[in-house]
């Protein structure tokens, strides 16, 4: 459930797009049309394009869209939360279409304001109160003084058992308010009692900004050293960064963002010079949060211990970078020392630790060289052993092959030697993976010549994903499933083999290539099925289309053709329902826009323009 989509609507129609867009770039008049100095890619001539109608298109990027996908992608916001912004901007009252939408929306707020009430009191019980003063001086000790807490808003829990319940009480806030905000609980005694006592107190703002929680941290010796808001409806864990709120807008200017283990480490970071930095609150890094980063910068450096952070994540760091495109590197902190420790002892070590930050894979081969004995051939040996085993986990060919030149040389060994021992490790099972790429049948004796290394399909994930469930379940697929959804040319023909072919058997026969590699991979992958089948039908059809629908639009936004105002309606109704987990909704337009890729690519492929409908380069070098 979401907006009423004529409350979209106007939302669209209210807003001056030309007026809105010349607030972050600099328009000049150009016939019917407005044009500048592209917002999404670096130019120096302006190719990007305004409509007065209400749409952009860039010539550079391809970038396009209407005001509420501008105002999604400038500042980073989902639909929903776009769509509020520029209603906001227009004095326009959405309307939900669910009453309950609309009261979890003014609960939603209460329990903001519960929170932001707590913030303020441990604020001025930190700055102020007499037994405010261990808190103080622990504060001080690490370094930190009352700017830094009033920047960071940190503030400090009395160890009593209500003080800020019977304060909240006094503001007027019901016991369920403060429950449910999850600052305080309901004791045997029936009685609210405090959810953090005796401990420093650190606020959690979510990406707009507002209040939700509280990391504390012990200032006795009385239970663990770090305690967290329990989740609520406005707390969750694995969609929150400490300091995104703050550390956003460079993030995004840098391209690069330092992910911490701890707050403090998130305020040395800062203080230091390097606003750029976000901690997990008590949990893990997990694709949740990496994915809201990739919105944000293609590079992340992970500022803690790698070693732990190491061997056992290594497949999701590679993961990331491949699926996610971000680049994962690892700070250079001394051993042990973490980036609040340097703070305290040696400030000026913390920007360097980001300059001297090193990829991943690395950091963990310098580890082993560091540790290995290189005096003796079996020192020598052994770390190649274990250097190579690290290498060939990595997925690229290139990468992995630039690391055994590295090897060869720090070890002192021959560079195909070292070659054939990544070769190697990379046929072994791995004792931590769970999906490891099928093994090629060994041919030992045949050839001298070592098994070469697979590289990975370079296939994307949507196109893959959708031809998972072609092979493993085809019926929910069949009756939309097209040629004409697939960009991906290896993709598309593996489709069309599975079309043409009686069986798998058959297909495979009959393909090459990196066609046959892919299908060979697809008929042993099983698609994950963590959905109700209509969910996961509608899902497919939602992301299959999106990516192919989004090419048609930036073309017919290109020709000037009319029809792109109707695209753009049912993308942006494929964008909500998405967004607020509408997928009938969501399926319903993007099966509206399955009908015209379809047909556009059919009437192109008529017309003699390629049959993919959507080879926007080949068309413009046409
Ligand atoms: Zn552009």
């Amino acid at each position: 459930m979401g907006i009423l989509d004529e409350d979209i609507a106007r939302v669209r129609d209210q807003t001056d797009i030309v007026a809105f867009i010349s607030e972050s770039v600099a328009l000049k008049r150009v016939g019917q049309r407005y044009s500048g100095l592209c917002p999404f890619h670096q130019e120096k001539t302006p190719s990007f394009s305004v409509n007065p109608d209400g749409y952009y298109y860039c010539f550079g990027c391809q970038a396009s869209g209407d005001a509420i996908t501008f105002m999604r992608e400038t500042e980073h916001l989902d639909f929903v939360e776009a769509v509020e912004r520029l209603a906001q901007r227009s004095g326009i009252t959405l309307r939900y279409d669910d009453k309950s939408v609309q009261k979890d929306r003014s609960r939603r707020s209460r329990l903001v304001e519960a929170v932001t009430a707590a913030v303020a009191h441990y604020h001025t019980l930190l700055l102020e109160s007499s037994d405010g003063g261990p808190a103080r001086k622990y504060l001080r000790g690490r370094g930190f003084d009352g700017d830094a807490a009033r920047r960071f808003v940190l503030g400090y829990s009395p160890d009593e058992w209500d003080v800020l319940s019977r304060h909240l009480q006094q503001q007027k806030f019901s016991r369920d308010d403060i429950v449910s905000a999850g600052l305080a609980f309901v004791n045997k005694a029936n009685r609210l009692q405090d959810q953090f006592r005796g401990r420093l107190m650190f606020p959690i703002y979510d990406t707009r900004g507002e209040a939700v929680g509280f990391g504390g941290r012990a200032l006795g010796d009385d239970g663990p050293k770090y305690k967290n808001s329990p989740e609520t409806p406005i707390y969750q864990k694995s969609r929150l960064l400490y300091g995104l709120n703050w550390a956003k807008a460079d993030i995004v200017a840098r391209g690069e963002a330092v992910i911490c283990e701890g707050y403090t480490d998130v305020m040395a970071y800062a203080l230091a010079g390097a606003p750029n930095a976000v901690a997990t609150c008590g949990t893990a890094l997990a694709d949740d949060h990496a994915k809201m980063l990739k919105n944000l910068a293609r590079r992340v450096i992970l500022a803690y211990d790698g070693d732990a952070a190491g061997a056992g994540a290594a497949d999701r760091w590679y993961r990331w970078e491949q699926e996610l495109e971000l680049e994962v590197r690892v700070a250079d902190l001394p051993a042990g020392k973490d980036p609040g420790d340097l703070w305290r002892d040696t400030p000026d070590q913390l920007l360097p630790s980001l300059e001297r930050a090193q990829p991943f894979l690395q950091f963990r081969v310098d580890r082993v060289l560091a540790a290995a004995d290189l005096t003796t051939i079996e020192g020598r040996a052994r770390a190649a052993e274990a250097a190579a085993r690290m290498v060939a986990e990595h997925p690229s060919e290139l990468v992995r092959d630039q690391y055994v030149i590295q090897l060869a040389g720090s070890l002192d060994l021959d560079a195909d030697g070292v070659r054939s021992q990544v070769a190697r490790a990379a046929m072994e099972p791995r004792r931590d993976a769970q999906h490891r790429r099928p093994s090629r049948p060994e041919h030992e004796g045949e050839s001298e010549q070592p098994p070469e290394p697979v590289e990975p399909l370079r296939v994307d994930r949507r196109e893959l994903d959708v031809l998972r469930w072609a092979v493993h379940d085809p019926a929910l697929v069949a009756d939309w499933l097209d040629e004409a959804l697939f960009l991906d040319p290896v993709a598309r023909g593996a489709y069309d083999l599975l079309v043409s072919s009686q069986d798998m058997h058959q297909a495979i026969d009959a393909a090459e290539g990196p066609v046959r590699h892919l299908l060979e991979r697809l008929a042993v992958e099983d698609p994950q099925a963590d959905d109700e089948p209509t969910t996961v039908r509608a899902r497919l059809i939602v992301n299959t289309v999106d990516p192919v629908a989004k090419r048609m639009l930036a073309r017919m936004l290109r020709d000037g053709d009319e029809r792109a105002r109707t695209v753009m309606v049912e993308l942006d109704a494929v964008a909500h329902g998405r967004e607020v987990g509408d997928w009938s909704r969501a399926q319903e337009a993007a099966m509206q826009l399955v009908r015209w890729v379809v047909t556009e690519a059919r009437q192109s492929a008529q017309n003699g323009e390629g049959a993919s409908g959507g080879n926007t380069r080949v068309e413009q070098e046409a």
